[in-house]
């Protein structure tokens, strides 16, 4: 795996093109990373749904907690599956819709500056050791291509908007992120 900083992607990983990103601001390069907590439905893991969600194709009438949810149009850079699995849906180079309403030391707007990591995963239930691992790689592939995100740069949805989002939750371990 590999980070193509050309094309701001993955090399070596599975990619599923996302309708739902589109330019960053002239000259903004990425100097945050907002870790985030995602199921569908809720606290189940391993469906289609969350892809489908990023794709634009979550059948509302599929489950109920989808109604409300499959208008929206959401998507992340990368997501981390519950087995490691990395699929990328936004090349790092584009804006990702994925932290809304948000603010970081001050500056707004971070889908303009950051990446966004999708965790599958929940506030309760604790996050598989595959995840750290993978989420390990690619971190460190991240802060090696992108030099201005550092390791006190990695920030949950929760820290950039606090009140309004609770993910990755507590069930995220983040001493179990390398230093
Ligand atoms: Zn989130």
């Amino acid at each position: 795996m590999r980070v193509d900083v050309n094309t701001g992607l993955l090399a070596g990983v599975k990619q599923v093109l996302s309708p739902y990103f589109d330019a960053r601001p002239a000259g903004v390069t990425p100097d945050l990373v907002v870790l985030h907590g995602i199921s569908l439905p809720p606290g189940e893991f391993g469906g289609p749904w969350i892809a489908r969600l990023f794709t634009g194709n979550l059948p509302a009438g599929a489950h109920p907690e989808f109604a409300e949810r499959a208008g929206l149009r959401v998507s992340a850079h990368v997501l981390v599956r519950r087995d490691g699995e990395l699929v990328q849906f936004v090349s790092f180079g584009e804006r990702a819709w994925h932290a809304g309403k948000s603010v970081w030391q001050g500056r707004e707007a971070c889908n303009d500056y950051s990446i966004g990591i999708e965790c599958e995963g929940t506030d309760e239930i604790p996050y598989e050791p595959a995840q750290y691992a993978a989420l390990n790689e690619l971190l460190g592939l991240l802060l090696g291509a992108y030099p201005a995100i550092t390791r006190e740069r990695i920030v949950g949805h929760s820290d950039v908007a606090p009140g309004r989002k609770t993910d990755p939750g507590p069930s995220f371990d983040w001493s179990r992120l390398r230093a």
